[in-house]
């Protein structure tokens, strides 16, 4: 995952248990490292991150790097107290850990006079491994945390142009789904700007993710045949009746084992329990509600943070707008709505509708140029 989001980035990882080792050419480049930090930071599963020196395994080298990590957080922070932490996987390195610590405290010590040594609650620490050669690092900057995307296999994330879709993808791949968008797009009733809407979102999704394909399905044949033949308080439930049964076709087809939506319990009228019950049930895959306790005031935060809310409060139509009933059904009775749903005989519509897919794959492949 590592490899595929930082893209065009030339980088040679390795890795062994519990821990990658970046290699960059160019980490003299300021702007350069901030990119690979900045990617790093939206590797879900990483715990933490540090620009770490590897120089020669021998103590003048070491010395000369701590020294200068030394006076580079000094410079920058007012603190009174440091720690050295070494750890020797090499042991045939002439001294033992304790002894390169104490050496290199007593060094910086020798420097930085009214510094003071406190092994607790340091104020910095600066560590040494010694391994296949010496790597040096200081302070470490907190990933993402969560879990690696895929571990938790594939899931189908409904996608609108809304804030609160792209969270709830953000949400699932935290805790380790790949993820596949599908968006329904209504056209010429919703626009291609819409259009255009989804796909950027998809594409500042794909940040945190290896890849990301967005599915585009032709939904105007089956939002025209909902509106002329279903109960008018209906026609919302009804068409995401018809939006789940899609979403768990393309499930099926391309192995996710789960589907993602963006409903929050009570926000609208669709998103009660009896509503949901309704949605949830055209589809035998576990539907994922990640924001299901959230305020959206809450869910606004998130999507600041992820960076996708301001392309989600872009101005443009959204179908559930343009066909909501004035009074939609807040509590629809479960046999009722089955029953109109049954009769309304969606099965070809969606058929042809699923043949028409069209694909779109966002890898990071260009990106970073
Ligand atoms: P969002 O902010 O994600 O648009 P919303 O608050 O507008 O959500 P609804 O319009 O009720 O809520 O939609 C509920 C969920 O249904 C969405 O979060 C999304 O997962 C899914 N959904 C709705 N419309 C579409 C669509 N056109 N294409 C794909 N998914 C959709
Ligand atoms: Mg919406």
């Amino acid at each position: 995952n590592i490899k595929k989001q930082l893209g065009n980035q030339n980088v040679r990882i390795s890795g062994r248990a519990g821990r990658f080792y970046l290699e960059s050419t160019e980490m003299d480049n300021p702007d350069a490292v901030a990119k690979i930090e900045s990617t790093l930071s939206r590797v879900f599963g990483l715990v933490a991150y540090t620009k770490a020196y590897s120089v020669p395994k021998t103590m003048e080298s070491i010395e000369k790097t701590v020294l200068f990590l030394a006076e580079n957080i000094l410079k920058e922070n007012n603190y009174s107290t440091f720690k050295i932490e070494t750890r020797r996987s090499d042991k045939g390195f002439p001294l033992s850990s304790y002894e390169i610590s104490c050496r290199l405290g007593e060094i910086i010590l020798e420097k930085y006079g009214p510094l003071k040594v406190n092994v607790k609650k340091p104020d910095f620490k600066i560590s040494v491994e010694v391994r296949e050669s010496a790597f040096i690092y200081g302070p470490e900057t907190r990933g993402p945390g969560g879990l690696p995307a895929g571990i938790a296999g594939k899931s189908i994330l409904l996608l609108s142009g809304g804030i609160d879709s792209p969270v709830a993808g953000y949400m699932m791949a935290k805790r380790g789904a790949y993820i596949e968008a599908v968006y329904f797009h209504t056209y010429p009733y919703t626009s291609d700007q819409s259009l255009d809407k989804v796909k950027e979102l998809a594409e500042r999704l794909s940040a945190y993710l290896p890849s990301i394909k967005l599915h585009i399905v032709p939904f105007t044949d089956i939002q025209l045949f909902i509106r002329e033949h279903g109960r008018k308080e209906e026609v919302t439930l009804l068409s995401r009746g018809a939006m789940m049964k899609i979403a768990d076709k393309l499930a099926a087809g391309t192995r996710a084992n789960s589907l993602i939506t963006g409903e929050s319990l009570s926000q609208v009228a669709s998103q009660t329990a009896e509503s949901m019950r309704f949605t949830g049930s055209v589809t035998s895959l576990p539907v994922f509600r990640p924001l299901i306790g959230l305020d959206k005031e809450e869910i606004i935060q998130i999507a600041k943070k992820i960076d996708t809310f301001d392309t989600s409060i872009l101005p443009y139509d959204d179908c559930c707008t343009i066909f909501a009933p004035d009074h939609p059904l807040v509590k629809p009775d479960f046999e009722k709505i089955n029953e109109s749903f049954s009769i309304l005989e969606l099965g070809e519509l969606i058929e042809k509708a699923a043949g028409k897919i069209e694909t779109v794959i966002y890898d990071h492949k260009d990106k970073n140029e």
